[in-house]
């Protein structure tokens, strides 16, 4: 943490990269950190290759992450979120990382260091223990002695209502809990960020993800409840992928089942894979989604598969059979 510090201190110039198809904790960690390096003087950049949902919209600098070209010239780079280049889905960002002064990597999903990528100058903070990346943000903001502005406080604040799934979780932990209480005190609401992430929902959204729940199937082999949308399904209901963002928790109650799958082809010939569980159920999803080339954490993973939806929700019903028994 304190060479973190350190490196922020000396450095000017500032490119903060995340994962693609952003999430709540990275939009709200990004946004918060870049707002914070902005305060003590410093040029920010924030990039993300995936549009970020709209959902997100109420952020107040949400219009600061851009999807553009990454620009090659900084003094650090902070990597949030993920602890690999290659999640940023920014092509040739392996080659392009290379040519990095200093790198800083912060991130809350399980991995060994030795699975991160390693770069010439590379710091981490990595604690899969913490419930959110936002968490380790909050963290380092402290140590750096930055102040939490109301407006950090809203962008953190909704990074951990999201990987918490609105503090519901158990990942929900008292350190999560005692930072969101801070955030509070500096006027960010829950109510607030419940309504926009949460409660204002599309017509359209609701109805594909009525289709989607009127499909779901429960697995006796694999012990999974799944389902799935059609990039059709999606075309033909008027709403846009990011309104599925959330069902496959709703896919996740069923309680005889397991855990969740939610198939999503997101374009003609590749799928997206969620997978959810609960603690009590003893299954640990993040074994599942890295045996199909995934990632993610126990209880909350995902994958990408190169096929069509058609032909292949049995395959993958029959893989996950397989990762299931090793
Ligand atoms: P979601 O299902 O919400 O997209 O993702 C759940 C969790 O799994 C998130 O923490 C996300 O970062 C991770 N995740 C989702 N898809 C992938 C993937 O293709 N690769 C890896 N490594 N992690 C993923
Ligand atoms: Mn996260």
């Amino acid at each position: 943490m304190q060479q973190a510090v350190n490196l922020i201190r000396s450095s000017e110039d500032i490119l903060i990269l995340t994962h693609k198809n952003p999430d709540g904790d990275a939009v709200g960690s990004v946004l918060g950190l870049a707002d914070a390096l902005e305060s003590v003087g410093k040029n920010v950049k924030c990039f993300s290759k995936d549009i970020v949902p709209d959902v997100f919209d109420f952020l107040p600098n949400i219009s600061k992450i851009k999807n553009q070209t990454v620009p090659e010239k900084y003094d650090l780079v902070i990597l949030l979120d993920c602890a690999l280049f290659s999640r940023t889905g920014i092509d040739n960002i392996k080659d392009i990382a290379s040519s990095f002064n200093d790198i800083l990597i912060i991130d809350h999903h399980p991995k060994n260091q030795t699975e991160c990528d390693h770069y010439e100058k590379c710091i981490f903070i990595i604690d899969p223990k913490v419930s959110s990346s936002a968490v380790l943000v909050y963290e380092l903001l402290k140590n750096a002695d930055i102040e939490i502005t109301k407006n950090i406080a809203n962008c953190l604040l909704t990074g951990i209502f999201t990987d918490t799934g609105g503090f519901q979780h158990s990942n929900t932990d008292s350190q999560s809990l005692e930072a969101a209480a801070e955030f509070m005190k500096k006027g960010s609401r829950v109510d607030k960020i419940t309504k926009n992430i949460f409660n204002s929902k599309s017509m359209a959204a609701i109805k594909l993800w009525g289709i989607a729940l009127s499909r779901i199937k429960t697995d006796a082999k694999t012990g999974m409840a799944v389902s799935y949308v059609s990039k059709k399904d999606i075309e033909d209901s008027g709403a846009k992928e990011e309104d599925l963002s959330g069902l496959v928790n709703v896919i996740n109650t069923v309680s005889d089942a397991k855990f969740s799958l939610l198939l999503t082809e997101f374009e003609n010939r590749k799928i997206k894979g969620s997978l959810r569980s609960e603690e009590y159920k003893g299954i640990d999803v993040s074994r599942i989604a890295r045996s199909l080339g995934g990632g993610g954490h126990k209880l909350a993973s995902g994958f990408e598969f190169d096929g069509d939806l058609q032909n292949n929700v049995a395959k993958i019903s029959e893989m996950i059979l397989k990762a299931n028994r090793k």
